[in-house]
């Protein structure tokens, strides 16, 4: 009994720095090796940097210059010799794209064409709602001025960085309007965004719905992944995507279901948090009301 209560006790605390680390904005110098081609600078969110010959793209920029400067330095330390360095976001919020002005110049930023209109429309908006959450925030984000990317592309575009091909994809409105999922070829990586995450509750923060999200995930399962890593949680295999899908789904069944019964959108967001944190006791929070008003505000 007295080694159980230790094990758990030990699982508490490993959870809790793990979660510690997932949420904190600096990001560290030390990279984690997922594929074949793949690296990953666990943090908020996790960045991950691809490989090859010839180049190398970094996925991410960590919350403002600062923190994107550590990952072209990580990342060039990864591939002292390739010269040319891409940069991509799997969306517009502040902790993916705001550390672009620290990336050296040179850098080829790239991007699909919806998450720049997201960024060019509400991007300054988060920067100035990020920095009033805290000092530190502030700090980070003071002065960025987001530039226009060297490319943007409408739904695929194949970036060849030498013995690895990286696809960027757009299928379309999830957590943003924007989404952005990175394919890695021959690794089968994805790095999923926000759109694929792994014991997380999904959020929609000025992207689509629901059911869009849903049909994302039709084409992303379609893609047929063997690694998976998320933005804002930890790695693991191609079976993120039907858990995503099935839960996201399992939400709106719910919902529409209170919903039916008359049931206010709070009300129904905290029963169904409540029934979540029963399923799911090891998940680190499982708050899901913002989600449950996102499917009240489906159009049936
Ligand atoms: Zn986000
Ligand atoms: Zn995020």
């Amino acid at each position: 009994m007295k080694s159980l209560s230790t094990l758990l006790t030990l699982a508490a605390l490993l959870t809790a720095s793990a979660r510690a680390q997932m949420s904190q904005p600096m990001v560290h110098e030390e990279a984690t090796k997922i594929s074949d081609h793949v690296w990953a600078i666990m943090g908020f969110p996790n960045i991950a940097i691809v490989v090859g010959s010839r180049a190398t793209l970094v996925v991410d920029t960590g919350m403002g210059p600062k923190n994107g400067a550590t990952a072209a330095r990580v990342a060039a330390k990864l591939a002292p010799n390739n010269s040319k360095l891409f940069l991509t976001t799997t969306h517009f919020h502040p902790e993916h794209a705001a550390g672009e002005p620290g990336f050296p110049p040179g850098t080829i930023l790239i991007r699909n064409a919806v998450q720049q209109q997201d960024m060019e429309q509400h991007g300054q908006e988060m920067i100035d709602m990020f920095s009033s959450r805290s000092a530190q925030n502030k700090e980070l984000l003071a002065g960025v001025v987001l530039r226009l990317p060297d490319v943007t592309f409408n739904q695929e575009a194949t970036v060849d960085l030498g013995g690895v091909t990286a696809r960027l994809l757009w299928f379309g409105e999830a957590h943003t309007k924007g989404d952005e999922l990175t394919f890695v070829e021959p690794d089968r990586t994805l790095i999923s965004g926000d759109v694929v995450q792994n014991k997380t509750i999904p959020n929609i923060v000025g992207g689509g719905t629901p059911t869009t999200w849903l049909a994302v995930l039709d084409k992303v399962d379609a893609l047929n992944a063997t690694h998976i890593l998320p933005d804002h949680s930890v790695p693991g295999d191609g079976s993120l995507v039907a858990a995503e899908r099935n839960l996201i789904s399992a939400i709106r069944t719910r919902a529409l279901a209170l919903k039916g019964q008359g049931m206010s959108a709070d009300d129904a967001g905290k029963q169904i948090s409540a029934e979540l944190k029963t399923q799911h006791p090891d998940w680190p929070n499982t708050n899901a009301a913002g989600f449950v008003k996102s499917v009240y505000a489906e159009p049936q």
